[in-house]
């Protein structure tokens, strides 16, 4: 029997670590062969983030692994108030 899992926050799944040891972001201890969550955050680069991982011994439920997820998440960048700087001149070549 499948069925759809369908996560209840959005950017939080669980994981299965099978291969490969994954750091708990709050306890900072690996594990290995577990459940765990799984979250993306930032800094981004390139429209990648950091993928972070949570023990199920700090989240047992995922409203707990939510809530730890809020706190590694970064706000939304603040734009700088004020107008925004203007275009650079087009390029043009010889006109001078
Ligand atoms: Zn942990």
């Amino acid at each position: 029997m499948k069925r759809d899992h369908k996560p209840k926050y959005d950017g939080l799944f669980p994981v299965f670590t099978l291969f490969g040891w994954k750091q708990c972001c709050k306890c900072g201890q690996d594990f290995r062969r577990e459940l765990g969550w799984q979250f993306w955050t930032g800094p981004y680069y390139a429209g990648r983030g950091v993928l972070k991982c949570l023990c199920r011994e700090c989240a047992p439920t995922e409203e707990v692994a939510y809530e730890i997820m809020k706190l590694h998440i970064e706000p939304p960048t603040e734009r700088p108030k004020g107008p925004p700087p203007p275009p650079p001149p087009m390029g043009r070549r010889g006109d001078e």
